[in-house]
């Protein structure tokens, strides 16, 4: 499979197809079918958010995905943000609601009322909840499949605290969870504190993970957001302070969704189709037998190898297809991003071992039976690794440092110039580029230059980008 950059749409929607990741030739643009494989990659980012939170003392929830009109519409900004892109639910049954619906675009307006429910005293406080599901938007650009869609597989954890300083460590923690997520998905990626103009509707400010395409263009993968009291004074979430007064809590949240998956496939693709890091990966071990000879034994091995590398916790699976060559199903499970590969043949069985490919760097190497379990965990391990390393260079390899706005216009990847933090520059660069603004990046030390437009000075080296 051919891997052009500038063809990456193409080899992207070919990708999806082959790996039976989505089927979009469901009749609503937009929403898109999840199939088993794909599904099962979704799945397990689920299960490791799930996982993340849970353990950084948020608790899962699941809310009604139909909000009131006059529920909805109580935060102004939000709404200027959100309101030109919801669907609405007008009717049930034949008969006009009184009330119009929205399906939900993100959870905020369902949520805050109950907030004000449930939220007393300074004793409920910090309140840490998640929900994983899914979100509606009537998307009016062009969709693609897991990057712009209609209908969004979504996780997203909201936050109440007693004051700003203890909304801002939920924010720092929150840098930290991403950071232990982006790892495990091996993502690459810069945080970035949006533009004023271009932060979340109804926030304070808005800090987002942006990772780089194979095309160049970044691709927005998480966001968090402070929301100060700009949601608990209209919707009255307030608490009982120890001084027997009351006052609005601040609030966070943070926002992730199936882009991940279409990050993951982008980010680590190559000619033969998509490489999985280790950790999400719903087959993280193929078992393909070479029955040569002794075709019985070997296809009875293989099964006894599965059965073994479950057992020992690893998600491995026999192809025991009696239709297909080996090499068709070595093809076949390369492109599907299969981390390992055990080869069974008779001469191994002869010789007590296996022979172990790697996906990402395609080295073999021969491993004895009594040992190849340790063998295969330290391998996932080094993969999982050496995927997240090899991604990083990439993108690395992919920013141009200049402040040469010609130079920035000629190249393909991101840029990284200095700016002096104003609209109008940001205004500039965006036509003369056709690359964005993405913010001030969080965690990296800018060195003092000139603003590539108007030449003032700045110690901001902003990150600017074509965009999804
Ligand atoms: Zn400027």
């Amino acid at each position: 499979m051919d891997f052009p950059k500038e063809r990456f749409s193409e080899w992207f929607d070919e990708v999806l197809e082959k790996a039976g990741i989505l089927d979009k030739r469901y009749p609503i643009k937009g929403m898109n079918v999840w199939l088993p494989y794909g599904w099962g990659i979704m799945r397990n980012i689920d299960n490791l958010f799930r996982e993340v939170f849970t353990r950084h003392g948020h608790k899962e929830v699941y809310f009604p995905l139909l909000i009131p009109e006059d529920q909805f519409r109580k935060e102004a900004e939000h709404i200027k943000g959100f309101g030109g892109e919801v669907y609405w639910v007008t009717h049930g049954g034949m008969e006009e609601l009184d009330v119009k619906l929205v399906l939900r675009p993100t959870s905020e307006t369902a949520m805050y009322p109950m907030f004000a429910l449930w939220i007393r005293s300074h004793a409920d406080l910090p309140f840490r909840i998640f929900q994983i599901v899914d979100v509606f938007r009537y998307e009016t650009k062009m969709t693609r499949p897991l990057l712009r869609v209609r209908q969004i597989h979504f996780f997203e954890a909201h936050t109440a605290h007693e004051d700003y300083e203890d909304a801002e460590r939920q924010i720092e923690e929150d840098i930290e969870i991403w950071k232990e997520i982006a790892r495990k998905l091996a993502l690459p990626y810069v945080l970035n504190r949006r533009p004023e103009w271009d932060k979340f509707a109804g926030a304070e400010y808005s800090i987002a993970a942006d990772t780089i395409m194979p095309n160049g263009r970044a691709l927005q993968v998480a966001t968090m957001h402070e929301y100060g009291k700009n949601f608990s004074v209209p919707y009255e979430i307030k608490y009982l302070k120890e001084d027997g007064t009351h006052e609005h809590v601040c609030q966070t949240t943070f926002g992730m969704s199936e882009r991940l998956v279409g990050a993951i496939i982008g980010v680590h693709g190559d000619e033969r189709g998509m490489k999985l890091p280790p950790e999400i990966a719903p087959i993280q071990v193929v078992v393909v037998p070479i029955p040569s000879k002794k075709k019985e034994e070997v296809m009875r091995e293989a099964k006894v190898i599965e059965e073994e590398l479950s057992a020992a916790g690893i998600r491995a699976h026999a192809d025991l297809r009696d239709k297909y060559t080996p090499g068709y199903k070595f093809y076949d499970w390369e492109l599907r991003g299969v981390p390992l590969r055990v080869e069974i043949g008779p001469r191994d069985m002869e010789k007590g071992g296996v022979v172990l490919v790697r996906r990402d760097t395609g080295e073999k190497e021969f491993v004895e039976r009594d040992v190849y379990i340790e063998r295969i965990r330290a391998l996932l391990s080094e993969i999982q690794e050496a995927m997240l390393r090899s991604a990083e260079e990439e993108m690395r390899s992919k920013i141009l440092v200049t402040d040469d706005i010609a130079a920035l216009r000629e190249h393909a990847g991101w840029g990284k110039v200095h700016w002096c933090g104003r609209q109008e520059c940001a205004e500039r660069i965006k036509e003369e580029t056709e690359k964005q603004v993405l913010g001030t990046p969080i965690g990296e030390m800018g060195t003092k230059g000139r603003c590539i437009i108007c030449g003032e000075e700045t110690e901001i080296q902003a990150y600017v980008a074509k965009t999804y």
